[in-house]
């Protein structure tokens, strides 16, 4: 029995989820392979080698695989399926358009999102927007399984010097074609992975005041969030939306501004480790789950939160 990890990557470093990936991974039985598609990508490969939790790294190269799709990536994964108990990837959109198609290629029902790795087939995920939990066990021969980031710690990334094995390409998939990527730059913290995030929410009333917003994130160095309604409204773009359809972050610092609370905002933050609150409403439900609350106007509060931040 071993696990197949599906490394999420950019040919030239392994993206930062991967790494809680293979912490998971490693739960359900000690024997993580990784395998590793791409382009140019030795870099990867050697860096994923020296993990102490991988125990070999399968290496498949080639021109359509320089741009991840998944319609490339799931016919090899299948492929070299057939020795392994477990493939796992993250719950992000990576893993979220790569996974359903291998688990349906195989004809397995995929367990998604899990936050905890009971034992080898059964796994806790939740549900209802996180307000509940379920224990599933997997009854199926091989098990297709995404990983809640943020419920695993990274793993360790020196030390190990497993074996890379060049394996072969599938065929180029006729039907679909990378035509190409935007990518918002930004020299901020990704909200995925910040220690710190700074959202705001309906009650920032337009976009030009998210500014109040950004200067604070600046001062902590913190990634920009925000809720649903803000990003519906406009306020915002889609990338910076928390929840159970945005992004779901545990940062150490989740400061909510004009955010009313919803189920489905707090499925993406609710973990975080110290939330602070700042609503006119003091019966908005965002304070239930709050360790900090202010009662204040955001408009007022925000300008001298920042006046603080500048004397430091
Ligand atoms: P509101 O609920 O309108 O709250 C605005 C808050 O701002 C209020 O509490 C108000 O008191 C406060 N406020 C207003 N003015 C000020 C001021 N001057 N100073 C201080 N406070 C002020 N939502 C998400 O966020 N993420 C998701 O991923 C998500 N997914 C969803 C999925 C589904 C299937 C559905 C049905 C909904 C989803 N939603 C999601 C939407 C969610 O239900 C809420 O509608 C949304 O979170 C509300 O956003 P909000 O708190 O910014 O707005």
């Amino acid at each position: 029995m071993s696990v197949l990890l599906i490394a999420e990557h950019n040919n030239k470093e392994v993206r930062p989820f991967t790494l809680n990936a293979i912490t998971a991974a490693s739960q359900m039985d000690g024997d993580v392979h990784v395998i590793l598609i791409g382009n140019n990508c030795g870099d990867v490969a050697k860096s994923l080698s020296e993990m102490p939790a991988v125990k070999k790294v399968l290496h498949a190269e080639a021109a359509h695989y320089e741009n991840y799709l998944a319609e490339n990536f799931s016919p090899l994964v299948v492929k070299v399926s057939e020795n392994y108990s477990h493939i796992v990837s993250s719950a992000n959109t990576f893993g979220k358009n790569l996974m359903p198609r291998i688990a349906a290629n195989l004809d397995i029902s995929q367990v998604s999102d899990i936050t905890k790795v009971i034992s080898a087939d059964t796994f806790l995920r939740p549900i209802y927007a996180g307000n509940a939990f379920a224990t599933v066990k997997s009854t199926d021969v091989k098990k297709c399984i995404t990983i809640r980031p943020t419920s695993f710690e990274p793993c360790e990334t020196s030390g190990g010097s497993a074996p890379i094995e060049k394996i072969d390409a599938t065929e180029e998939f006729a039907l679909s074609k990378f035509i190409k990527r935007e990518e918002v730059k930004s020299d901020r913290p990704e909200l995925g992975t910040a220690r710190v995030v700074v959202s705001g929410g309906r009650g920032m009333q337009n976009g030009e005041n998210f500014k109040l917003i950004t200067d604070i994130a600046d001062k902590l160095n913190a990634a920009i969030g925000a809720s649903r309604a803000a990003v519906d409204a406009g306020y915002i773009s889609n990338e910076h939306q928390v929840g159970q359809t945005g992004k779901v972050v545990v940062p150490d610092l989740y400061i909510a501004v004009g955010i009313s609370g919803a189920i489905q905002h707090l499925a993406g933050m609710k973990e975080s480790k110290i939330i602070v609150a700042i609503n006119k409403d003091g019966e908005a439900p965002i304070f239930s789950v709050a360790d900090y609350g202010l009662e204040a106007d955001l408009f007022e509060a925000l300008p001298q939160f920042l006046e603080e931040l500048n004397k430091l």
